[in-house]
């Protein structure tokens, strides 16, 4: 069941699109697993096109207007049609997950899985833009050591469930992380868990030999 939210804030600055690539991506990605804030997000974008077209009544008549309208009404044919070069699921291991709607296009910019160390699998994502995204396995009683973030950590649990020490976070979970959190997060979910993260900078590990992983952070990107 999902317990974690994106806040009003930031759902009402993704109606807005006032949100960089990837953080839009996520919020995006988990409206597609949560009616909940997709509903909120709907209605956000009414109120916000409603204040919108009170602003100025002669919106209508605008040039830039009916080019948007146009834009607007084209883009479902061309989403359709990009739909089927679409892969719904990734697979690791001869094990297949499906991917939210918005994560779709991403399948075929995934790198290759990559096995780290503590029963962790990690493939990169090209979003294009700021940020490193990656997919991130962790099997059954998999671990990644006890780290702080030096920017934003943002993740959305695609599969499975995870705790951190702090909670425990289960499919369609959005999590928010920064530089004052800090979690050494697991699984014990007998299917492990995925999850889709996307950081500013890599990840500081905090406490005992892991420290001596801080040099090769990059690798947890
Ligand atoms: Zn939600």
């Amino acid at each position: 069941m999902i317990n974690r939210h994106p806040t009003d804030e930031r759902l009402l600055a993704f109606a807005r699109g006032a949100l960089a690539g990837g953080e839009a991506l996520l919020i995006a990605a988990h409206c597609d697993m949560c009616p909940h804030c997709a509903a909120k997000v709907q209605q956000f974008t009414e109120t916000e096109a409603e204040s919108a077209f009170a602003e100025s009544d002669n919106i209508m008549e605008s040039p830039a207007f009916s080019s948007m309208l146009a834009s607007i009404t084209q883009q479902p044919v061309a989403e359709r049609i990009l739909a089927k070069e679409q892969d719904e699921f990734i697979e690791l291991d001869g094990r297949k997950f499906k991917l939210p709607r918005s994560l779709k296009r991403y399948s075929h910019s995934t790198g290759n899985w990559s096995k780290l160390v503590g029963k962790l699998w990690q493939a990169p994502v090209d979003i294009g833009g700021e940020g490193r995204a990656n997919f991130i396995y962790m099997e059954k009683g998999g671990s990644v050591p006890e780290h702080t973030h030096k920017g934003n950590e943002l993740t959305l649990v695609i599969n499975g469930a995870f705790s951190d020490g702090i909670n425990d976070y289960d499919s369609g979970d959005f999590i928010a992380m920064n530089d004052s959190h800090t979690h050494a997060p697991f699984s014990e979910d007998k299917d492990g868990c995925l999850v889709f993260t996307i950081v500013e900078e890599p990840l500081h590990f905090t406490s005992g030999i892991a420290r001596l992983l801080n040099p090769f952070s990059h690798l947890f990107f």
